[in-house]
């Protein structure tokens, strides 16, 4: 980060010219048109992976379902889940669910006001808290994500790796330190500037609003910030679905605690060398002996974040056996350990699951099955 002294004029560009060009040029966006602290931590959590633009329906059907910190407390798990479909990494709804329980039981419905209360809940860490402090409540702290490390590495020249913890805090603290009064402004429209001029690609310098004071666009280094050093690649997995059906219906687990898509229903799966459908035959036969030959049903892909799965999808007919009985011996599984972690659905009745995309669209592939 830059001598503070040596950078005065900078700060002051970056300050005034910013503000004003937010100001006149932000977005129009259904949580900017409140400071209620309630509906810009929803926005918050779900900008956190998601593009602005892309949010804004998933965040109308999300509020209209839960207005209220207190109507999220109250409202089941599933009924959170399935309000967040389509949104994906379900963490973050589990964890939206959990930190309005506590704001309900340890402050009285009122969400905490500073960054130190508001990263004690889960979900909320030092951007998302930053956010939250500085745009409701007006608290001078910053609020650092990729787009904002983006902006003042280039406006800086900077060639620190932004991955790296430490040049994290380091603009943190830099920007703390220069955060004029309306540091919730000011956040937003570094945060703005990155998501509408400042691209990871082909930056519009010419239209930049602080490009006066940017130290990369003066010594032509911008194409090269900011300085990512890349991270492991994407593993791809073979996975063997079993669909399960007797009677019509469908049979679903919910899968562990832990690890992806935790607590999510799915259909039995197996992590697999080869995709012959003998694993997954292997596995459920250990709980269903009367099991017939897998039926290949077909295939599907699936990208997570750092995951990549490659489905072969088998399907297994039992209309022979008796549901309970099925049921009761699939307990003994690890995959799970109560009445309310298996269960039978129709196609019609799949819509009332929170079932994660990676499977939903699988029940296309069921058509002849
Ligand atoms: S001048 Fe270009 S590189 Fe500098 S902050 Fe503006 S858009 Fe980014």
């Amino acid at each position: 980060m830059p001598d503070t002294k040596k950078s005065q004029p900078h700060i002051e560009i970056l300050q005034t010219n910013l503000l004003r060009w937010f100001d006149k040029s932000k977005r129009d966006l259904p949580f900017r048109r409140t400071r209620d602290p309630y509906f810009i931590w929803i926005s918050e959590i779900m900008a956190q992976q998601t593009q602005i633009d892309t949010l804004i329906p998933y965040y109308n059907r999300f509020i209209t379902n839960f207005p209220t910190v207190f109507s999220l407390a109250q409202a089941t798990e599933d009924a959170v889940i399935k309000a967040w479909e389509g949104l994906g990494y379900y963490s973050r709804a589990r964890n939206l669910h959990q930190a309005a329980r506590l704001i309900v039981s340890d402050y009285q419905g009122r969400i905490p006001d500073t960054l130190a209360e508001l990263i004690k809940l889960p979900g909320i860490g030092p951007y998302t808290g930053g956010a939250i402090a500085s745009i409701a409540f007006n608290q001078k702290v910053s609020a650092v994500d990729g787009n904002v490390l983006r902006v003042i590495s280039r406006y800086c020249n900077s060639f620190a790796d932004i991955g790296h913890a430490k040049t994290k805090k380091q603009i943190t603290g830099w920007l703390d330190s220069i955060l004029p009064d309306a540091a919730g402004d000011f956040n937003e429209a570094l945060m703005e500037l990155g998501a509408l001029i400042c691209l990871p690609k082909n930056p519009t310098c010419l239209i930049c609003p602080i490009r006066s004071g940017c130290q990369s666009d003066a010594t032509g280094t911008t194409g090269q910030l900011p300085v990512k050093v890349k991270k492991q690649k994407q593993i791809t997995k073979q996975v063997e679905v079993g669909i399960i059906k007797q009677n019509g219906r469908l049979f679903f687990i919910r899968r562990p605690e832990v690890g992806l898509l935790s607590g999510m229903w799915s259909f039995p799966i197996t992590e697999t060398a080869v995709g012959s459908g003998q694993d997954i035959k292997k596995k459920l036969r250990e709980n269903f002996p009367e099991l017939s030959e897998p039926i290949f049903i077909g295939t599907s892909r699936h990208l997570f974040s750092h995951i990549i799965w490659e489905m072969s999808v088998y399907g297994f007919d039992l209309d022979k056996l008796v549901c309970e009985a099925v049921a009761t011996r699939y307990l003994v599984s690890d995959q799970a350990e109560s009445q309310s972690d298996y269960q039978f659905k129709s196609l019609s009745e799949v819509d009332d699951l929170a079932l994660p995309i990676a499977f939903s669209k699988l029940l296309a592939l069921l058509t002849d099955f």
